[in-house]
């Protein structure tokens, strides 16, 4: 068996794992990513899409080597066809390459001094009295041993590592969306904007999205809550109708029930998917993902630093992510569980009004008229506001 020694160990080489890894390199730890697959950023399970928010985080800026096209806006279409348009705002951003995007992060977490392992697997973590104290990984037919202060599990939502600290990652069927995208050539859009189809019989529970990589290149996807089996047929059934062929299928599960109850211990941080870092409603993980990695990569030099890697010191990461994005998290997951419960026939209506407003400012006045003629929306309504 080898031995090994760093302050901190990050399993998952991903978004979420190489910002935590970048962060706390920067700050001068000894860190290693280990990553089971045999390279970072595949295989990709992501439509790709991102806010600027995301590189304001990274504190880079959005570039071509891993930006292929620049979003102005969306069209969201009702069940019966209606048809709404945004316009900037939240619905601006950028849709990457995601495999490049990730091995950049990677890459930029290596020269700031992280070393990676790929093709290694987490198999246990070292326990003693204190608390979580590295791991024991698996890298071919080798088992290595890792010391390490503390442990950030980036490991996605099939986080084992978080589990074996006695967290709750868990997730269940009922608490992700199922989700199949093509990566299809052909595919006549505008280029520069997102287009969302709602309805049972195209995405129970869920939608569809097309977002456009430019030349005529797509993501078009389907999230049900549901099985991947039938997310899948709801794809074919839905690009039977394109004339554009699939060149990549991504298959994966989306976490939308909110974060995990509690996402430290002692001498272990979770991040990402693997905390449920995912907005419920629209299922957007990256830039959620990033903010939250980047502060547990410094509080982990913080920890370090101090010698403190106790739980109670590490509750700082959960109070500082929950001030930065907990909100915003709570907020979407209200959307989300209205979603749930809307008809067709309701969605169509919603569309319809929404369409006459500006999003950016419905009045009160307004909003008033359409529970006085539709009143089934106000305990909705109630439960936003
Ligand atoms: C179909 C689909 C579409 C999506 N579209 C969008 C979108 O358009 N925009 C958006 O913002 N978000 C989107 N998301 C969500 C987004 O992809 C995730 O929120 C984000 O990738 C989370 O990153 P992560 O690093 O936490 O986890 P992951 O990207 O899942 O990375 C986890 C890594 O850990 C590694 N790993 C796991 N276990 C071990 C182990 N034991 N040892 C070593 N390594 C291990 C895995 O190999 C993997 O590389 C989408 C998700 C899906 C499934």
């Amino acid at each position: 068996m080898e031995k090994m020694k760093y302050d901190v160990v990050v399993v998952g080489g991903r978004v979420g794992g190489s910002t935590a890894s970048l962060f706390a390199s920067k700050k001068g730890l000894d860190v290693l990513i280990i990553e089971k697959n045999q390279e970072i950023g595949v295989p990709v399970q992501c439509a790709e899409a991102t806010s600027s928010s995301t590189f304001k985080t990274l504190e880079m800026k959005p570039s071509s080597k891993y930006v292929c096209n620049e979003i102005k806006g969306a069209d969201v279409y009702a069940p019966d066809g209606s048809h709404g348009h945004l316009e900037g705002g939240y619905a601006e951003g950028f849709i990457l390459e995601r495999k490049l995007f990730d091995k950049h992060l990677a890459i930029e977490s290596a020269k700031a001094g992280t070393d990676i392992l790929v093709k290694t697997t987490v198999k246990d973590l070292i326990r003693k009295k204190e608390g979580v104290r590295g791991v024991v990984a698996k890298h071919m037919d080798h088992t290595l041993e890792i010391e390490a202060e503390l442990v950030i599990a980036a490991d996605g939502i099939e986080s084992q590592v978080a589990q074996m600290a006695g967290l709750n990652t868990r997730q269940t069927p009922h608490s992700l969306c199922s989700c199949a995208q093509y990566e299809m050539v052909g595919v006549s859009c505008d280029p520069h904007y997102l287009q969302f189809y709602f309805g049972q019989k195209i995405a129970p529970g869920g939608y569809v999205w097309v977002f456009p990589k430019g030349d005529g290149v797509a993501n078009v996807g389907v999230g049900v809550r549901s099985d991947t089996t039938s997310a899948y047929s709801f794809l074919r059934k839905f690009t039977s109708q394109m004339n554009a062929t699939p060149v990549e299928l991504n298959i994966g599960g989306v976490p939308v029930h909110g974060p995990v109850d509690k996402t430290y211990t002692d001498g272990l941080m979770v991040v990402g998917d693997a905390a449920g870092q995912v907005e419920p409603f629209t299922g957007g993980g990256i830039h959620v993902t990033v903010l939250c990695a980047r502060i547990a990569g410094e509080v982990a030099a913080e920890a370090i630093e101090k010698g403190k890697t106790s739980e109670n010191f590490l509750k700082r990461y959960e109070t500082r992510w929950k001030k930065e994005v907990g909100g915003d998290l709570k907020q979407s997951l209200k959307y989300r569980r209205i979603m749930d419960r809307l008809t067709d026939e309701e969605m169509n209506i919603l569309a319809k009004f929404l369409k006459k407003q500006d999003l950016e400012s419905i009045s009160k006045m307004s909003m008033l008229g359409f529970v006085r003629d539709y009143p089934q929306f106000l305990k909705l309504l109630k439960e936003i506001l």
